[in-house]
Order: C-alpha cells, then structure tokens, then sequence
C-alpha cells in the first residue's frame, strides 16, 4: 500500500494517445463506439466504458479513484454539489417509512433535507446530542435504517467517537454514514471505524481554493451500486472540469491541511488566552472536551476555530464589521481565511433555544482558518477584539 500523500498525487487516469503528464479535461458529454456490437455490449452492462458523462467520464472517474484510495473505500460516486452527495445517498438508500437518527448539529442544508424533504415521501427522523451518547439506544426504532453524523460538528467543532459509533451502528444493524467535509481522509478516515459510506462536499477542503462545487460519496460497493442507479436516472453528476480541478488540488490535500490544523492551533491558543474573548474551541485544543478522542481518531485538528466574543450578538456583528483582510462570506475549507457569525447569519432563522441546543451562542464566531501566515492573521483578529 502506497502512503496518502503519494495515492493523492499519482492516482491518475491512463495517458492518452498524446503521452501527457498532468491529466487532461475531457469536457465530452458523449462517447463513441467502435462498432454497433460494443454499443449494444456497453448499454447492457457487459463490458465497462464510458457512455455519456451523467454515467461517468474520465475526469470523475479518476477523483473517484483518488476518494475511494484515501478514504480505503471500496468504491465511489461524484456529484454535482455537496448537497447532491447528501440527497442522493438518503434518495438511493431510504424508501417509505423508514427512520433516520442524526446528531442535531448537521450542516443546515441537510437539516432542511430531513425536516422539509423527507417527510414528504414518509421518511422520519429523530435528532440526537452529539454530546449525549448514553441515551442515544433510547432512540432507535425498529425502523431505523441509517445513522447519519458530522465530526467535527459545524459551527461548534464537537467530536464523536467513531469508533464508538461503529459499535452502536453495529449493535443496532444501522448503517453508519459520516460526512467527513470538516476532517478530510488526510485528517480522519471514518471507514477504518466501521462506517458504511463517507459524504464529502468537495467544495470545501477537496477543492480547498474557494472555486468549484462538488460532492463525493466512498464505501461499500454494493450501497455505491444503489447510489449509482438511483444517480444516473436522476441526474446529479458532477461536471468533468469540477472534477479535473478538485483532483488536481487533492494532490496537495496533505500539505494544505497540515498548514490548516497548525495556523488554526496557533490562532485557538492565542485566542484563548484574550480578554475579550469567552471561549476558544479547536479539537487539538487541550482544553477541548473531546481532546482524548480528537487525538485518538484525527491525525491534527483541522482548520475550523470557534470562539465567543465577551458582549453578545452586538461585539458578534461588531468583530466582522472591524476586520480588514479576514474575508466574510459563506463558504470555508479556503486558502484564504473567512469569518462568520452564525447567530445573525447562517443560522438567524432558528429560535433561540434552537440555537442553544446546537451550540450557537449569540457571541459565536466561526473561523475558518487560511493559509495565510498565521502573524497576518492573528493581527487581524486582534483588530477585530479592539
Ligand atoms: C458545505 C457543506 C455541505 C454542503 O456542500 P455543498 O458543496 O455546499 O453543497 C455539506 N456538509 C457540510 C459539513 C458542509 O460544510
């Protein structure tokens, strides 16, 4: 077995007739046949090919490749956006009356997913505290299909045990699905713990520029061959130049979360220490209440920090407003670094006490943490607190 960083940059698909180094774009949305006995022989699934890029293409194929290396998967599928990857594995892999049990800090998308989408079609849900793992059985039924988790948790980098999850998914015959969009396979590989399949938004670190969307789904093959069926016919491939760029930039995936963790570490431990400032959270953080299992099942603690601001929604809205190069906007996983705050934004649609109940206090800012030297933004965020 080859090691992460090399299976990140020489996964490739074969050279073509023009004998190039770095993969070309195939933008295609069609291929040829030899003849009519191969068209027919494709069509029907007896050889493998490619036949039109909602199936497949070169370029997804080869990220495919890249995904199911890192993540030790069996198999993979690509998608359009993150959200695609999300649906399409709850639209391929639940049907009428099932039950679906998730930790209640989910990316609020996929909670639109559960609360608004599902019930639609008689998919039920039950929401439990990531923090709260003992009373987890109580909530299991018996037509509970799946357990679907993030960890670390956004915005307020809580960590589960994964290898605890593997067990309680075990015990309760539930598969066991991780999006992993915050961890990345460099920092966490969930499979390793048992999980079933792993979701990523590739918009975020897989990318890790700000500049494409994408979605991927790894794991067992025979859940990947429901994805692909239900995909195929409904359509949310990814484009083969979102593709091209995302398996480009995991060739430096390693190098880039590895800067990430050490600039947000830094930044955590600065802030920790700051007057105006209530509390700072990073899982490598020692002071992290998770800290034992962030260190047992993550290689560094990624680029996400959180902090409180002393002063409540006003200093919240009051730091964004004083920074000068930190960037607000709605994504993260960027080179650059971003600022946001949650309570008068992302999540100013909950009520209080639902915000409470996932962590989101009025004086929460979320840092995604850059690449850029950690002095620069260190001074930034200090311009932010005066
Ligand atoms: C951004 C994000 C998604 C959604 O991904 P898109 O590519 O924006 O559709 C899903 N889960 C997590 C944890 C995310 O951060």
């Amino acid at each position: 077995m080859k090691n992460f960083e090399t299976l990140a940059v020489r996964t490739q698909s074969d050279r073509s007739q023009f004998n190039e180094h770095s993969t070309p774009l195939h933008l295609t949305s069609s291929f040829v046949f030899d003849d009519a006995e191969q068209m027919r022989a494709m069509f029907s699934d007896e050889v493998e090919g490619n036949i039109y890029s909602r199936f497949s293409n070169p370029n997804t194929t080869e990220l495919i490749q890249k995904i199911c290396a890192l993540e030790g998967a069996e198999a993979g599928w690509a998608t359009a956006t993150g959200m695609a990857a999300v649906f399409t594995t709850f639209g391929a892999l639940l049907k009428q009356g099932d039950h679906v049990l998730a930790c209640r800090s989910i990316f609020g998308s996929s909670h639109t997913i559960l609360t608004k989408i599902l019930p639609k079609w008689g998919i039920t849900f039950t929401y439990v505290d990531i923090n709260d793992t003992e009373n987890w059985s109580y909530a299991v039924q018996e037509n509970t299909k799946l357990v679907f988790i993030e960890t670390p948790t956004n915005p307020g980098v809580d960590i589960i045990d994964l290898e605890w999850l593997g067990n309680f998914a075990k015990q309760h015959k539930l598969l066991y699905i991780v999006d992993n969009c915050f961890a990345t396979p460099y920092l966490q590989q969930p499979i390793k713990f048992g999980a079933d399949l792993v979701i990523h938004s590739a918009t975020k670190y897989l990318d890790g520029q700000g500049r494409v969307l994408g979605g991927l789904i790894a794991g067992k093959q025979s859940l990947i061959d429901e994805i692909q069926g239900f995909a195929r016919h409904s359509g949310p491939a990814m484009s083969p130049f979102n593709a091209w760029i995302i398996s480009k930039s995991i060739e430096t995936l390693a190098v880039r979360m590895d800067r990430h963790s050490e600039n947000a570490l830094k930044l955590a431990e600065w802030l920790e220490k700051h007057p105006q400032v209530e509390m700072a959270k990073h899982p490598f953080l020692a002071s992290h209440p998770k800290y034992d299992v962030a260190k047992k099942q993550m290689k560094a603690g990624g680029g996400i920090v959180t902090f409180i601001v002393k002063g409540g929604v006003e200093k919240g809205r009051d730091f964004l407003n004083k920074l000068q190069m930190i960037s607000l906007t709605a994504n993260l996983g960027d080179t650059r670094t971003i600022a946001t705050h949650p309570a008068s934004t992302t999540h100013s649609k909950l009520s209080e006490e639902e915000r409470q109940e996932v962590g989101i206090l009025p004086g929460l800012i979320r840092v995604s943490v850059g690449l850029e030297h950690i002095d620069d933004i260190i001074k930034d965020v200090e311009i932010g607190l005066s």
